[in-house]
């Protein structure tokens, strides 16, 4: 299955960073993925099936947390 993310999207993990946060900002797409932790600005990388294997939800654009099993974008760009 594959899902659209864009770079600017905010996203939990299924864990969170050890500074106790739990949003991330996606600053990188395409084969690895890379994020920036909202708490405390870290970035890490994980590679695109790590992504899919650790993402949990997603922040739609009305605001409001999407679990990513029922999201969907509306426009098919490829990211
Ligand atoms: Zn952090």
């Amino acid at each position: 299955m594959h899902y659209h993310y864009r770079v600017e999207d905010v996203v939990t993990l299924k864990k969170g960073h050890p500074c106790g946060e739990n949003r991330w900002k996606i600053l990188r797409t395409g084969a690895d993925i890379k994020l920036q932790c909202l708490g405390c600005d870290r970035q890490i990388w994980l590679t695109r099936m790590e992504f899919d294997k650790r993402i949990r939800k997603i922040l739609n654009d009305d605001g409001k947390w999407v679990s990513i099993v029922h999201f969907r974008r509306e426009e098919e760009e490829d990211v």
